[in-house]
């Protein structure tokens, strides 16, 4: 028998029990993941935090050693010096400690805004009015210290930062403006950021928010470049509206991005470290993914594991099947079926059984009803005709001879009539004792109906005398009146003999010889009654 995959009980419990390890793998997986997603982001947060504090300190301080070295080098500038440029160029060229700082260059610019009074390294590209540079404006006006915009440098067309420090004489009159350029691409400045990035993909972006200016960023190309309109940029926005610290702020394409913030007062400038999130987060990505290949890979062995399992514990079920299937199609005989578990497959097999057993009752209780007279118990017409083939086959083998008497109750009607039925059939039940009593085990006693019997002589040597003794027999027993309550029933029997032996066999059938016993029954009636005559084997059997 095959087996239908879909209906088997063990597939569908592999499928179940495959379903449900998948899932909790992905309950499991789904879970830490999202722990594992908060513990990463407090780590990271804290770690992007502390970078970006750091590197904005680390460029706070680098913008105030210049703004505070320009204004030692401001603090000894004699002002004889910007009454006499020769002087004056000769001095700032003596500045060398300072030249490090602003290797761009080092100008000193009159009141009037220009040409410079000095510039050292000494450049013929420096412009001749510096009247409209935002650093120029804004210390003269101030008459304070003041960092300029980011700005492409003329000079050397590399991303720049002006100092400028404005001198005055004892009477606190401007003697000039000490301006300092430095790269901000320069090593040891804001170096540190550019090329530099948090996590893989992320960016650090250094912006003059007053001037709407990334100063530097990442991506060098950027520095000096507007800042996005902030609709364009929800990072930038959130900058601009004043957001400190680390925040995961949803961009402009929808994706989130961990962001920190940090301050750099000395520029006014803002250091913003963003990195996406799912860069930030792709380690756990990374868990996740090989949590659910390895539940893949483990769940193959897993379900072949399990259905080896499953075939090892349904197999006293697959037995059970199996000796039900072979006694169903009939290559078994019925019997009971056998199991060595002590499980349900055991109580199906014993309820199966009992059941097995009560049909089989049943069906024996049918069996004799159809092979029994009701009345008196005694086979059949269906019985001894089966008998009676038998034993025809018998002799033919054995040589033996059998006898068969055929027996009418002499005047049975008038019972029924006088006495009703009821009386007819106890009569009737008391003649079946009485004929069962006369003959052997072997032999058989049969009703045919009515108020005729057969009784069938096995294996006799000498079937006629055989058969006429018990003839004799029947009527003797049957001529003692039967009570009934307080009756005396008197009855007679005629009985017509036939007799086979083993040679005749051959050619006799049940028919022919039940006919000669019923012809010679009728004989026995013709001659008087209650008594018996042996079929003549010279006469012809008339068929009925
Ligand atoms: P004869 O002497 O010529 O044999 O006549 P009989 O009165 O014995 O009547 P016959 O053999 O012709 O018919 C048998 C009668 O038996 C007919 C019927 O009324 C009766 N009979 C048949 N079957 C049953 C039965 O099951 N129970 C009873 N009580 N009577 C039956
Ligand atoms: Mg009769």
């Amino acid at each position: 028998m095959w087996p239908r995959y879909g209906s088997s009980l063990k597939i569908r419990i592999a499928a179940v029990a495959s379903l449900m390890f998948v899932a909790g793998i992905a309950l499991i997986s789904f879970f830490v993941t999202r722990i594992l997603h908060g513990d990463m982001q407090d780590m990271l947060s804290k770690q992007q935090l502390t970078a970006t504090g750091y590197i904005a300190r680390d460029i706070d301080a680098k913008v105030a050693l210049r703004l505070e070295s320009l204004k030692r080098v401001a603090l000894n500038m004699s002002p004889a010096l910007f009454s006499d440029p020769a002087a004056m160029q000769t001095w700032l060229e003596d500045r060398k400690a300072i030249h490090t700082l602003f290797p761009t260059g080092l100008l000193v610019i009159p009141p009037d805004g220009g040409p410079a009074l000095g510039d050292a390294p000494r450049l013929k590209t420096r412009p001749k009015s510096f009247v409209d540079r935002d650093w120029f404006i804004g210390a003269t006006t101030t008459r304070q210290p003041y960092i300029s915009r980011p700005l492409i440098a003329r000079a050397t067309g590399d991303p720049a930062l002006v100092i400028a420090i404005p001198v005055f004489d004892r009477q606190q009159k401007l003697l000039g403006v000490l301006a300092g350029i430095t790269p901000l691409a320069t090593p040891g400045f804001l170096d540190l950021i550019i090329g530099a990035s948090p996590g893989k993909h992320g960016t650090y972006e250094l912006i003059a928010p007053q001037h709407g200016l990334y100063a530097l960023t990442t991506d060098v190309r950027m520095a000096v470049t507007p800042l996005p309109a902030p609709d364009n940029d929800p990072v930038i926005e959130a900058a601009l509206k004043g957001q400190r610290g680390i925040k995961v702020i949803r961009n402009a394409a929808n994706a989130e991005e961990l962001v920190a913030i940090a301050e750099i007062p000395r520029a006014n400038w803002l250091l913003i470290a963003r990195q996406p999130s799912v860069d930030a987060f792709e380690p756990v990505s990374n868990t996740l993914r090989n949590a659910l290949l390895i539940t893949a890979l483990l769940s193959l062995p897993s379900i072949v594991l399990l259905l080896a399992i499953l075939n090892r514990l349904l197999q006293p079920m697959a037995n059970l099947a199996g000796q039900l299937h072979d006694m169903a199609d009939g290559s078994r005989p019925m019997r009971p079926v056998e199991t060595h578990t002590a499980d349900e497959v055991a109580d199906v097999a014993h309820s199966f059984n009992r059941l097995q057993s009560r049909l089989l009752e049943q069906e024996q209780r049918l069996a004799q009803m159809a092979h029994q007279d009701t009345l008196t118990g005694l086979p059949n017409r269906r019985m001894i005709d089966q008998r009676l083939e038998s034993e025809l086959r018998r002799i033919q083998r054995n040589g033996l001879g059998l006898a068969l008497l055929f027996l009418d109750i002499d005047g049975f009607k008038p019972i029924n009539d006088a006495h009703g039925h009821q009386v007819g059939d106890l009569v009737l039940g008391e003649i079946a004792c009485r004929l069962h009593s006369t003959v052997r085990d072997v032999d058989t006693v049969a009703r045919l109906g009515g108020d005729e019997f057969l009784i069938l002589l096995n294996d006799t040597e000498q079937p006629l005398e055989a058969a006429e003794r018990v003839a004799q027999e029947c009527i003797h027993a049957l001529a003692e009146p039967i009570r009934i309550d307080d009756l005396a029933i008197r009855i007679g029997v005629s009985i017509g003999i036939a007799t086979c032996t083993g040679l005749e066999a051959e050619g006799m059938t049940v028919q022919r010889l039940v006919n000669q016993a019923d012809n010679a029954m009728y004989q026995a009636k013709a001659e008087g009654r209650n008594r018996y005559v042996a079929h003549d084997g010279n006469l012809p059997t008339p068929l009925l």
